[in-house]
């Protein structure tokens, strides 16, 4: 399903000073010197495009730091004017729109909580009626991506089409490397349903710490992502709010040095026809495992009656425990990683079993299908 989004293009509202475009700065505004002295730092790397800080912080808990609030904007006004760079804020309320636009601020964001919220949403796109302001959108905390399009869209209607969404990654159950999961299939998923959207990845806010940035940052310009904003304080160590993920000016500078950008469209002919044999060659392989998919569904299909007209029950646990053994160690042996193989195993068990379910109890309605193959 494409969207119906009215967008206009990046370059039309943002300049990359040096590849890849990049916004940068504080997570927050704490003191006017703190701002500026970064602002300069940062401008004086040239490879910043925009300067980010926060100066209304949402925050899980009250009684943390919860952003300096209106005085920050002269900040912001004071280090533009001293740099050049334009300036980005997070709004999370309608109050927070007209103070930031009264104040000249160039971007606005709405941030990964509110995204999660309609009503905020709402609030935000009705104050934003009649501004032709830049805005960006983070994916909301949870990985719901109807959350996301539904604030991209609800933006949109109000008019504002120099939009962009931001990657920042998703709260998740299970505790991994990452502060937030990245979710990689989630941001394509988006860029298919509008691809003409921009994209720009947040490594600080998915890695929650300095070392995996730039691993991040390198992951999202592989997927064709179309800048960064990474966090960064002139003094990391003693920041008040994400002193873990902020990086020094010069420590984002040497960063972005070592990332390799690589070309979205192949212009050399004789690469081109490389990679479309290869491409040929995965296209065929494709439609073989569909295939091979198919026929083993029709095999369950015939065990389903079998164990039906037996009164067997569907699950057998040994058979599972069995399968998954054995599979592994043979992907293994072919060089899969075994994470690969027993997701894929328990993707094609799950639907097995929605298979045989539905030949149980015909009759009695349809088996959803499973979760993962509808996570969209
Ligand atoms: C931020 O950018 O500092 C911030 C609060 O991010 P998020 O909304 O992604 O948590
Ligand atoms: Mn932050």
């Amino acid at each position: 399903m494409k969207l119906d989004l009215k967008i206009q293009p990046l370059s039309s509202w943002i300049t990359a000073k040096a590849q890849p475009l990049l916004i940068a700065g504080p997570c927050s505004a704490e003191t006017e010197d703190q701002l500026v002295a970064t602002a300069h730092l940062l401008a004086a790397t040239g490879k910043v495009t925009a300067l980010r800080a926060g100066i209304w912080k949402p925050r899980t808990r009250p009684g943390e730091f919860e952003g300096i609030g209106s005085i920050g904007l002269e900040w912001l006004k004071r280090a533009k004017a001293e740099t050049g760079l334009p300036t980005a804020v997070e709004v999370a309320t309608a109050k927070h729109v007209e103070e930031a636009l009264k104040a000249g601020v160039d971007i606005l964001w709405v941030g990964a909580r509110s995204t999660a919220n309609p009503f905020t949403v709402q609030e935000i796109a009705d104050a934003l009626k009649g501004s032709d302001v830049p805005v960006m959108v983070k994916n909301p905390v949870n990985p719901d991506i109807s959350l996301w399009i539904g604030a991209l869209e609800r933006i949109n209607n109000a008019g504002i089409t120099k939009l962009a969404a931001i990657h920042r990654g998703f709260s998740s159950y299970e505790k991994t490397a990452f502060r937030n999961e990245p979710m990689w299939d989630l941001a394509i998923n988006l860029k298919t349903h509008a691809p003409e959207l921009p994209i720009i990845c947040d490594p600080s806010h998915i890695s929650g710490n300095r070392e995996l940035i730039p691993y991040v940052s390198q992951k999202a310009l592989d997927m064709d992502m179309q800048g960064l904003m990474i966090e960064s304080h002139i003094d990391p160590s003693v920041a008040w709010t994400d002193a873990k993920q902020q990086v020094t000016p010069s420590a984002l500078s040497e960063l972005i040095d070592r990332l390799t950008l690589r070309q979205p469209e192949v212009v050399n002919t004789q690469v081109k026809d490389a990679l479309a044999e290869l491409r040929n060659k995965i296209d065929k392989i494709d439609d073989l495992v569909i295939q091979k998919l198919a026929e083993r569904m029709k095999i369950v299909e015939q065990i389903g009656n079998y164990k039906k007209d037996n009164g067997i029950t569907i699950l057998q646990v040994n058979r599972w425990d069995e399968i998954l053994q054995k599979r592994s160690n043979y992907g293994k042996a072919l060089n899969l990683h075994a994470d690969f193989t027993e997701k894929l195993l328990e993707l094609i068990h799950s639907e097995s079993i929605r298979k045989q379910t539905e030949i149980m109890n015909a009759g009695q309605g349809e088996a959803p299908v499973q979760e993962q193959l509808t996570h969209s």
